[in-house]
């Protein structure tokens, strides 16, 4: 801290991204990253639009992305947003829908850039407890104040809730705007994008970085009724005009239209998440349900703290949040067979060492 700092400046705390390190090669499962390249079509798109032409600003409305995310998903183009990552989506959303005296609502164990959001922008929170297997209390989080934020599947859980249940949260506040974070729903997960043509106060967030392989390029949707939508353009072009650039804009058009890709390597994913699972249940770790590209785990024996350090040291690298009720779990995102065959190696060797010495 420093004198020349706002006030702003001295009241925020920061969300804390997992690492990237360059210190040495690891298998990276701390991020939720993809461990597919994107299309190779993605790719071709990215090279023939890198030329002169980026002297110029890219479209300030992102056309041929909304284009083809209408295409894809089935929805009008009014009721598409599009920003740099579901990041940027989810503090416009923030902006957009929340006003500070009026308290939103969000579990207490989920994607910890809520709360940030709510301080940054000066919106007052109250948590709803998840129940002790980490499923979402429904019941708690109708009639709020202000709002509500889901993540579903929920993160760091990866625990889904139905679209019955998401229908009853919208429901039960028809004056608030409920926002439905889908980062992880091509994996299993039941989506709510279908709902926003029934309620206009729904917003469901999308990013490419996780099952479109684009978390370099920058890439979040949201949908909802139009009116949402003209709300949050108003935000961004207060805010800047140019959130995407035109490599983003037409990466993200492509990997829009190439569904067919993006079906199997994720289908690939959902394979090897079920393996591991049972995998890792027969070594004594207990595993919450997941429809993410992650698992939520937690060994009977040694603690999460030291499994995440040993396994740091073998070179892969995992999530682990030193935070209540979560310090005895590992986020270990999911690879590819031959990283998840190197984390059981990894494991064994661990546990060898550690419990049965
Ligand atoms: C990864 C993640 C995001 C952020 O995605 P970006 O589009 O990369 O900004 C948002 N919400 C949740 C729950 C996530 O896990």
């Amino acid at each position: 801290m420093n004198r020349f700092w706002s006030r702003l400046a001295c009241g925020i705390t920061p969300y804390v991204p997992g690492e990237q390190p360059k210190d040495k090669s690891y298998i990276k499962l701390n991020t939720n990253e993809n461990p597919y390249g994107p299309s190779p079509k993605v790719l071709e798109a990215i090279k023939g639009a890198t030329d002169e032409g980026l002297r110029l600003y890219p479209d300030p409305t992102s056309d041929v992305l909304i284009s083809a995310a209408a295409q894809s998903y089935g929805v009008r183009k009014e009721q598409i947003f599009v920003g740099n990552g579901s990041d940027e989506v989810l503090a416009f959303a923030f902006m957009a829908f929340f006003d500070p005296g009026r308290r939103i609502l969000f579990p207490d164990i989920t994607y910890s850039f809520y709360p940030v959001y709510a301080s940054l922008f000066n919106i007052d929170f109250n948590l709803a407890r998840l129940d002790s297997d980490f499923s979402i209390p429904v019941k708690e989080l109708l009639k709020s104040e202000g709002g509500v934020v889901i993540a579903n599947p929920n993160a760091p859980t990866g625990k889904a809730l139905r679209v019955s249940e998401i229908r009853e949260v919208i429901e039960g506040n028809p004056d608030n705007v409920v926002i439905v974070d889908e980062a992880y729903i091509d994996f299993g997960g039941e989506s709510a994008v279908r709902l926003i043509d029934e309620y206009p106060n729904l917003l469901v967030i999308h990013t490419l970085s996780k099952s479109r392989s684009l978390a370099g390029m920058r890439i979040g949707l949201a949908f909802g009724d139009s009116e949402l939508i003209k709300a949050l353009d108003s935000v961004k072009n207060s805010f800047n005009s140019y959130t995407l650039d035109k490599l983003a804009i037409v990466a993200g058009a492509q990997a829009l239209k190439d569904g067919g890709y993006y079906k199997d390597i994720n289908g690939r994913i959902i394979a090897t998440r079920q393996r591991f699972v049972e995998e890792l249940s027969k070594r004594g770790f207990s595993v919450v349900d997941s429809k993410a590209n992650f698992v939520f785990t937690s060994h009977n024996s040694i603690s999460a703290k030291k499994l995440f350090s040993e396994l740091r040291e073998r070179g892969i690298l995992v999530r682990y949040f030193d935070k209540p009720a979560i310090d005895n779990y590992l986020r270990i995102t999911i690879g590819t067979d031959d990283d998840m065959s190197a984390v059981l190696a990894a494991l064994d060797d661990i546990l060898e060492v550690f419990c049965y010495n």
